[in-house]
C-alpha cells in the first residue's frame, strides 16, 4: 500500500482555516462582511475575552433555512456565486465560501437564523468541523446569530500564538469601528463584559458614526471636504494637527464602501500636512472614495486588506489637493475676512 492517503475534511478544514482565521479579529471580520452581505441594518456584535473566548454576532439580514445552515460550514459553499463568469463581478464582500467552514473547523460555533417568511429559526453546533446537534427550531427574530466559542480550543498551536486579551481586543474593535465607518447606514452595536462600549445609528451619516466612536467632541472639530471629478467623488473628514496621533491607525480609508489601506493615499493625506504636523505625529483622516470598479483591484491578497489602484499616482495627487485646501482654507480664511 502506498503512503499517500486524502486527508479527512476535518483536518483539510483545520489546515486552511489557518488562512482565513489568524486571531479573533478575523473571525470578526468574516462574521460581520457575511451580515453585511446579508444585507442586514442591525448588527450587533459580543465579545469576551477579546474574542477568544466568545464572539457573537447577530443581525436582522436575510437568514438561511436548514439546508443552507447545514451548508453554510461546508468547505466552498457559497450563495454568492456559481459559475467562472460570476467571478468577474462580485458585488459582496465575500465569495469563496470558506470563512464560516474554517471558524468551525477551530471553534466551538452555534448558528441560528430565521429567514423573514419562516415563523421560526433553526439552530444547529458544530465544533472541530462535526456536526454536534441540529437542526432544531428556535423562537428568534429574523436574522442570522453566530455564536463563536473557545476559539482555537482543538489547535493549541495557534491559541498559544495569540497575544494579550487586550490586545486581541484591541485589534476586534479596529475591525468593528472600520467596519461602521464603512457603512453608516448600518446600525452597528459593540458589547463586551455586559457593557455597550459604542454604537452606531445607521442613520446614514457618516459625521453620527465619528461622533459615536472619536466623541462629539472629537469629531465636530474635524475639517469637512469633498471634491468630484471625472473618475473619482471624494469626501473626507480631516482632522486639525492639534487632533493628530501618535500612530497612524487613526487614518481611515474606504473605497466604494469597503475598508482598505493603501500607502500612497496614506502618505498623500501626510503630505498634505506638510509642516503642519509634527514629526512622530499622523494625521487623523476618513476618506471615502467613489470610483468605478474597474479602477481598483481589491484582491491582491484574498483576506488582506490592501489593494491597487489603476492610477495610483493621479488619485493621491487628488487627494493630496483635496486635503491640502481644507486645511488651507481653515487656517487662512479668518485672516483673509479680517483684511479691510
Ligand atoms: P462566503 O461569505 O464567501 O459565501 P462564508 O463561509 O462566509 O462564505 O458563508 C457561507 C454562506 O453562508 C454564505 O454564502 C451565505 O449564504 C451564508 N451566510 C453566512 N453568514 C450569513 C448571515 N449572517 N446571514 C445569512 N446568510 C449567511
Ligand atoms: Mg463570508
Amino acid at each position: 500500500m502506498g503512503r499517500i492517503q486524502v486527508m479527512s475534511e476535518a483536518l483539510a478544514n483545520q489546515i486552511a482555516a489557518g488562512e482565513v482565521v489568524e486571531r479573533p479579529a478575523s473571525c470578526v471580520k468574516e462574521l460581520v462582511e457575511n451580515s453585511l452581505d446579508a444585507e442586514a441594518r442591525h448588527i450587533g456584535v459580543t465579545l469576551e475575552d477579546g474574542g477568544i473566548t466568545r464572539i457573537q454576532v447577530q443581525d436582522d439580514g436575510v437568514g438561511m433555512d436548514a439546508d443552507d445552515l447545514l451548508l453554510a460550514t461546508a468547505r466552498h459553499a457559497t450563495s454568492k456565486i456559481r459559475q467562472p463568469r460570476d467571478l468577474t463581478r462580485i458585488q459582496t464582500l465575500g465569495f469563496r465560501g470558506e470563512a464560516l467552514a474554517s471558524i468551525a473547523a477551530v471553534a466551538r460555533v452555534r448558528m441560528a437564523s430565521r429567514p423573514h417568511a419562516s415563523e421560526l429559526g433553526m439552530q444547529v453546533e458544530v465544533a472541530a468541523s462535526q456536526l454536534v446537534s441540529g437542526p432544531r427550531p428556535v423562537g428568534m427574530p429574523p436574522g442570522t446569530v453566530v455564536d463563536v466559542r473557545d476559539l482555537f480550543y482543538n489547535t493549541p498551536a495557534r491559541l498559544k500564538y495569540l497575544r494579550t486579551v487586550q490586545t486581541e481586543q484591541a485589534r476586534c474593535l479596529e475591525v468593528l469601528q472600520r467596519a461602521a465607518l464603512a457603512r453608516p447606514d448600518v446600525a452597528f452595536r459593540c458589547e463586551t463584559g455586559g457593557r455597550v462600549l459604542w454604537q452606531t445609528s445607521g442613520d446614514g451619516n457618516p459625521l453620527s458614526v465619528m461622533a459615536a466612536l472619536f466623541g462629539a467632541g472629537e469629531a465636530k472639530q474635524l475639517l469637512h471636504a469633498t471634491r468630484r471629478t471625472a473618475d473619482y467623488a471624494v469626501e473626507a473628514w480631516i482632522g486639525r494637527p492639534t487632533q493628530a496621533r501618535s500612530t497612524r491607525a487613526h487614518g481611515h480609508l474606504f473605497v466604494n464602501r469597503r475598508p482598505i489601506r493603501n500607502l500612497a493615499i496614506h502618505q498623500a493625506v501626510a503630505s498634505a500636512f506638510g509642516q503642519r504636523l509634527m514629526t512622530g505625529r499622523h494625521p487623523v483622516y476618513v476618506l471615502y472614495l467613489e470610483m468605478d470598479p474597474a479602477l481598483v483591484d481589491v484582491n491582491v491578497h484574498p483576506h488582506k486588506a490592501e489593494v491597487r489602484f489603476s492610477e495610483e499616482r493621479d488619485l493621491a495627487a487628488l487627494v493630496q489637493r483635496v486635503v491640502r485646501q481644507a486645511l488651507d482654507e481653515a487656517f487662512l480664511v479668518p485672516s483673509i475676512r479680517m483684511a479691510p
